[in-house]
């Protein structure tokens, strides 16, 4: 028996509609940076990820039409890289990367998601396990279920539980020779905390298991060379690990990279489907890339800023009596437990002036719907202080709804 595409659909969107679970698109008419315009408003936006302001950033902005007025680049690659796409600006980035990370290699990705799947997919074969922490983001859950591993998950940042799992494989797998990865988010996306590597990397090394994390909201922002969570916690990845980081985050251009050692990044250009299927990413993004990564080397400054807005906020947040996670990030969720209140809230922001997106089931679990605030070192204390004030507005208003 058939049906149509809208027999099928339309209970499906009428369903999410009444969930308060549907999701749209704000229209944004600036670049992206504190003060935005979206669907028309002029706001605050303390939702991007864009955390050292480099996504408009006048000097990579220079580098990219200095580069369309020269002969090296043109427009648009072509190809993909193993065919005629894989232009200098790539192969200069991926040694510029690989050279501040301390690894021996890195390779470009067009998208997180997609470094997320082709490592996952590539490494591991049918009779290995991977271990990865329940609040993984979605492009690693995805990059897990891709490959022929087996995937067992462990509950957020329990040691413990990891270790049970990595003893469960030790002893399926005495008889073979099944690998264990163990994979996680090095800051958390949607709760701002960070991974216990120093833990994780020792248990890594106790089972013998490879270690993959996704640093892709470290990298920048965190540690004091914005090396992220490795650099954050006073660690060093070692020739088994593999880290992925995104370049459209603190970066403020788009891609993805996947760093480590030499063996790694040779098996991915060899046998990573989502790295030789597509085409390589703009010569030009990785032109601006390559600036990118001059500013965020450079951006002492603006990560000791962004530490301050994000002690600033969790100050003045306490304060209020909101709930908060225990996120030393420049993610700061504010937990309201369900969607209905969750989008109301960032309604009632938005008609302030400020633009803060509700999280909401599945990207999160159920009851567990928050407010997503994200801080970036352009932001101004005063902005801070006027969306605390908003925050205080709100709380007050409910106050007096409840008691009429
Ligand atoms: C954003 C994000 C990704 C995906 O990266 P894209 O380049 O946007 O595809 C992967 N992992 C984490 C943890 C992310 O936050």
């Amino acid at each position: 028996m058939s049906t149509s595409i809208a027999e099928r659909f339309t209970p499906r969107l009428q369903e999410r509609q009444h969930q308060h679970l549907y999701r749209t698109r704000a229209l944004v008419t600036s670049p992206q940076q504190p003060i935005m315009q979206i669907n028309g408003l002029t706001v605050v936006n303390f939702s991007s990820n864009d955390y050292l302001g480099l996504a408009n950033s006048s000097a990579i902005k220079d580098a990219l039409i200095t580069e369309l007025n020269s002969t090296l680049s043109g427009v648009g690659a072509g190809a993909a890289h193993l065919v005629t796409g894989h232009h200098l600006h790539h192969h200069l980035l991926e040694d510029e990367l690989a050279d501040w990370l301390g690894t021996e290699r890195a390779l470009l990705f067009s998208t997180g998601y997609m470094a997320n799947l082709a490592v996952q997919q590539t490494l591991m074969q049918a009779g290995d396990v991977i271990i990865g922490d329940k609040l993984n983001h979605a492009s690693l859950v995805d990059g897990a279920h891709a490959s022929s591993a087996e995937f067992k998950r462990y509950p957020h940042n329990d040691m413990a539980a990891l270790e049970r799992r990595l003893q469960a494989a030790a002893q399926q797998h005495a008889s073979c020779t099944g690998q264990a990865l163990i994979v996680t988010d090095g800051v958390f996306s949607m709760d701002g905390d960070i991974a216990p590597l120093k833990t994780i990397q020792t248990l890594a090394q106790t089972y013998q298991a490879w270690l993959m994390v996704d640093d892709a909201h470290g990298f920048g922002a965190l540690g004091q060379n914005g090396k992220g969570s490795f650099e954050h916690l006073g660690l060093t990845p070692d020739a088994n690990t593999i880290l992925v980081g995104t370049l459209g985050k603190a970066f403020g251009t788009s891609g993805a990279f996947v760093a480590g050692s030499q063996v790694l990044i040779e098996s991915l250009i060899q046998f990573a489907r989502p790295y030789i299927y597509t085409t390589a990413m703009s010569q030009l993004n990785a032109a601006a890339s390559r600036a990118a990564l001059k500013q965020v080397q450079a951006a002492q400054v603006s990560r000791e800023t962004l530490a301050q807005h994000i002690r600033q906020f969790r100050q003045g947040a306490q304060a209020l009596g909101l709930t908060l996670i225990d996120s030393p990030s420049a993610i700061q969720p504010i937990l309201l437990g369900d969607a209905h209140t969750a989008l109301a809230w960032s309604e009632q922001l938005k008609q302030r002036g400020f633009w803060v997106g509700a999280i909401r089931p599945p990207t999160v679990p159920q009851g567990q719907a928050r407010l997503r605030v994200t801080l970036c070192s352009t932001h101004t204390t005063a902005q801070i202080e006027a969306l605390l004030a908003a925050f205080c507005d709100i709380l007050a208003q409910q106050k007096t709804t409840f008691t009429q």
